[in-house]
C-alpha cells in the first residue's frame, strides 16, 4: 500500500453517466495517480451500502430525468443519512448536473412531475421545455491567478433551472452560458466541500486547477493541512482547455 491512499466512491454509475462524466472520475485517478497517490476507485449504485470511513472523495454524475427518478429511493432511503452526515463532516463532494440536482429539495420537471431530493443542501430545481445546450465559461474566484480569478471550462445540457437558497455559495460566475437558471448570473453550488455545477464530462480533464482543487482537500482533510500535491505536468490538459476555450470564443 502507497504512503498515500485516496477512495473515490463512484455514485450510481450505472445510471447517472451523461457526456462522458466519468471522465471526471478518470482525470482525479490520473492526477493522483501521476503523483505516486494509491487510488481506488469504487462504485456505488441502488442496494449497495456505503460507510463513511471507506470514501474520501464522493462524484455523483448526471442523469435523464427517468433515471434521476429511479434512484431516489435508494438515496433519500438508504444512503441518504450517511451522505449528508459525510457533507457535514467536510467529505468532498463533485456533483455534477442530475446529481446537483437529487442533493437539492427537489426537481420539477418540465411536465410537473416532481422528484423528491436528498434535501442536503438549499436549493431546488424546476424544469423548463427549451433546454440549456452549450458551452460554457466561468470565473472562479476560489482560486486565483496573478489575483485574477480562474477561467473555468465547462459544457451544459440541463432543462432544470436551479434556484439557490441561503445555506449554499453559488460556485461559479458565468462569463457565457446559463449557469443554474440563465437569470442571475451564477453557475453550481458549494457548500462546506461540496461543489456542484452543471457541466459535465470533460469539465475536470479540461480544468485540471480544479482537479487538483479537490485531490489536494480531500487528502489534507485525510492526512493534514500540511499535505501539498506535487507539481504534475499539465500539458495535454492545457492544450484541451486552450482548444475548448477557442472553441467556445468562436461560436459566441
Ligand atoms: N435531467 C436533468 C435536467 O434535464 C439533468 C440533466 C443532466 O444531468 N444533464 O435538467
Amino acid at each position: 500500500m502507497g504512503e498515500y491512499v485516496l477512495n473515490i466512491a463512484h455514485m450510481y454509475p450505472d445510471l447517472l453517466n451523461l457526456y462522458g462524466d466519468r471522465g471526471n472520475v478518470l482525470a482525479l485517478l490520473r492526477r493522483a495517480q501521476g503523483r505516486g497517490i494509491e487510488v481506488n476507485v469504487r462504485a456505488y449504485s441502488i442496494g449497495d451500502s456505503i460507510s463513511e470511513k471507506d470514501v474520501d472523495l464522493v462524484f455523483i454524475g448526471g442523469g435523464q430525468d427517468s433515471e434521476q427518478n429511479i434512484m431516489k429511493d435508494d438515496l433519500i432511503k438508504e444512503k441518504g443519512p450517511i451522505i449528508k452526515q459525510m457533507i457535514e463532516d467536510g467529505v468532498v463532494f463533485l456533483c455534477v448536473c442530475g446529481g446537483y440536482q437529487m442533493l437539492g429539495k427537489y426537481y420539477e420537471t418540465y411536465d410537473n412531475k416532481r422528484i423528491q431530493c436528498l434535501g442536503a443542501l438549499d436549493y431546488y430545481t424546476k424544469g423548463a421545455q427549451v433546454r440549456f445546450i452549450q458551452d460554457t465559461i466561468y470565473e472562479y474566484d476560489g482560486i486565483l491567478k496573478d489575483g485574477k480569478p480562474l477561467t473555468v471550462i465547462g459544457f451544459e445540457n440541463h432543462s432544470g433551472r436551479t434556484i439557490l437558497g441561503d445555506g449554499v455559495q453559488p460556485l461559479f460566475k458565468v462569463v457565457k452560458g446559463a449557469g443554474n437558471n440563465g437569470q442571475d448570473g451564477f453557475e453550481g453550488a458549494t457548500y462546506k466541500n461540496v461543489f456542484c455545477t452543471y457541466s459535465h464530462g470533460s469539465f475536470l480533464p479540461k480544468n485540471p486547477k480544479i482537479t487538483d482543487m479537490l485531490l489536494e482537500k480531500a487528502l489534507s482533510r485525510k492526512y493534514g493541512e500540511s499535505f501539498k500535491l506535487l507539481p504534475l505536468d499539465s500539458e495535454f490538459e492545457t492544450i484541451a482547455a486552450k482548444e475548448a476555450l477557442k472553441y467556445v470564443q468562436k461560436s459566441t
